[in-house]
């Protein structure tokens, strides 16, 4: 009966909660430490022109390797941090780490990346200090108008989009372009998305995935790229892992690709082994 399965299924399930719980707990203790035990470090990943196909700008995503748990997924351990407000300091960590990176990148000719996203949290965004911090930095390293993009999720909006419209703004005016990230799932932003300072729409790798297997897929990814041309937004697609989706993007008009097709998020240093040889798209005849 529709009963006793109901019961089997919370005998099986009540220990993994638990034990899910129990992990949570340790892990949210031990992020505490990570910072300062060297167990976090920033890895980039590509986006290239959709036309070029060239590497033009990279995403900073950071990672946790923890001493026994292995590397602990960005999801579950931002989430840890946002609720501590140890995402305040960590955040803050990732922009100095990925703003002196891109500072050694782009003096350097033989590397093509011109231009850097780093994720920024809700909690990040709403703290009244982060504009003047995130100003420090861009001073710091010397940072032009237009390299530097922060990435934020439509749904932190949209609870107060009045107080949104303030903050982006304030960062718009320091010379940092806005992406909504991972546009399309869970809210829709569509009813304030005129009132938005932003610059870029990234679609959401779901989306791209779904191409050929879900038939609404291809159709809401016209519909986001349209909306995005009419309100004079570039676009981005994430989650690009085949040639078909690649030209499927380029073919609705996306500026920028990012996935697995040309490139997992890496270390510097593995990026640095992929670039050796291969000049960049401006040097190239
Ligand atoms: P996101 O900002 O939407 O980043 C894109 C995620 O999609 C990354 O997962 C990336 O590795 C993954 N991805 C990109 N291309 C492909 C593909 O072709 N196939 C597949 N299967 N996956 C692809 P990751 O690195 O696990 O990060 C997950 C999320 O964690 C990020 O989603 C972002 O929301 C958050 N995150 C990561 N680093 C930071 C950070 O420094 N600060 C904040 N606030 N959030 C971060
Ligand atoms: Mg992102
Ligand atoms: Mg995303
Ligand atoms: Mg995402």
């Amino acid at each position: 009966t529709a009963k006793g399965a109901g019961r089997n299924a919370l005998v099986e399930f009540e220990p993994a909660l638990a034990a899910r719980q129990a992990e949570r707990l340790v892990l949210r203790h031990d992020l505490r430490q990570a910072l300062a035990a060297q167990q976090m470090f920033v890895v980039y990943q590509p986006r290239v022109g959709s036309h070029s196909r060239q590497v033009a700008s990279v995403e900073a995503l950071l990672r946790w390797r923890h001493p026994d748990h292995g590397l602990v997924p960005p999801d579950t351990f931002i989430a840890l941090a946002e609720e501590s407000g140890f995402i305040l300091e960590l955040g803050l960590w990732v922009l100095r780490q990925a703003l002196q990176q891109f500072a050694l990148w782009r003096a350097d000719p033989a590397v093509p990346v011109r231009h850097l996203s780093v994720n920024l949290s809700p909690v990040q965004l709403a703290d009244p200090g982060f504009p003047a911090a995130l100003h420090a930095l861009v001073q710091e390293f010397g940072i032009r108008p237009g390299e530097l993009e922060l990435e934020v999720t439509e749904g932190a909006l949209i609870q107060d989009v009045d107080a949104a419209v303030t903050r982006l703004a304030a960062l718009r005016a320091r010379g940092v372009a806005i992406a909504l990230d991972d546009f399309g799932v869970g809210y829709s932003a569509m009813r304030y998305l005129n009132r938005l300072p932003f610059d870029t729409l990234k679609i959401d790798k779901s989306f791209v995935f779904a191409f050929g297997v879900e038939r609404p897929a291809l159709a809401i990814a016209t519909a986001i790229v349209a909306l995005a041309k009419a309100l004079d937004k570039r676009v981005v697609a994430e989650g690009v892992e085949t040639p078909e989706q690649a030209d499927l993007l380029q073919g609705l008009g996306v500026n920028e690709l990012q996935g697995y097709l040309y490139g997992k998020p890496q270390t510097p240093a593995e990026l640095a082994r992929s670039w050796a040889g291969s000049a960049p798209a401006a040097l190239k005849p």
